[in-house]
């Protein structure tokens, strides 16, 4: 579970990142241990992609869902999530509790856009 350091640092284990990706959008025409969708930009996340450097800026971050409980709520399985590092970066969240939002995304059904499907329009 995440947790703050001594320098006030907050710790992201290995397990983290699995269930920050177990929380993410799925997308209902692929696999989603690879495959999933970041719920801010709805562009398509792949689990190999996480980010480790300016190497790959397409990658994932782990977020947390509601940020402003954060003293109360950091160390939570069901707190985290995974988004793309530059929708992370560019900080377009809207409020800091995104849960309402994401609760809302997740009642709809997303599908994955492919190469072909945008060769057929
Ligand atoms: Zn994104």
């Amino acid at each position: 579970m995440p947790y703050i350091d001594k320098d006030n640092n907050i710790i992201f284990e290995l397990e983290d990142m699995e269930w920050a990706w177990t929380n993410a959008i799925d997308l209902i025409d692929v696999d989603d241990k690879s495959l999933k969708m970041c719920y801010l930009c709805k562009f398509v996340m792949k689990k190999d992609d996480y980010y480790q450097d300016s190497k790959n800026e397409t990658g994932w971050v782990i977020d947390f869902i509601n940020s402003s409980k954060l003293k109360k709520n950091y160390n939570s399985y069901s707190n985290i999530i995974a988004i793309h590092y530059n929708c992370f970066k560019a900080d377009i969240k809207t409020k800091a509790n995104m849960s309402k939002v994401i609760k809302r995304i997740k009642t709809l059904i997303w599908k994955n856009i492919t190469e072909e499907d945008l060769k057929n329009d």
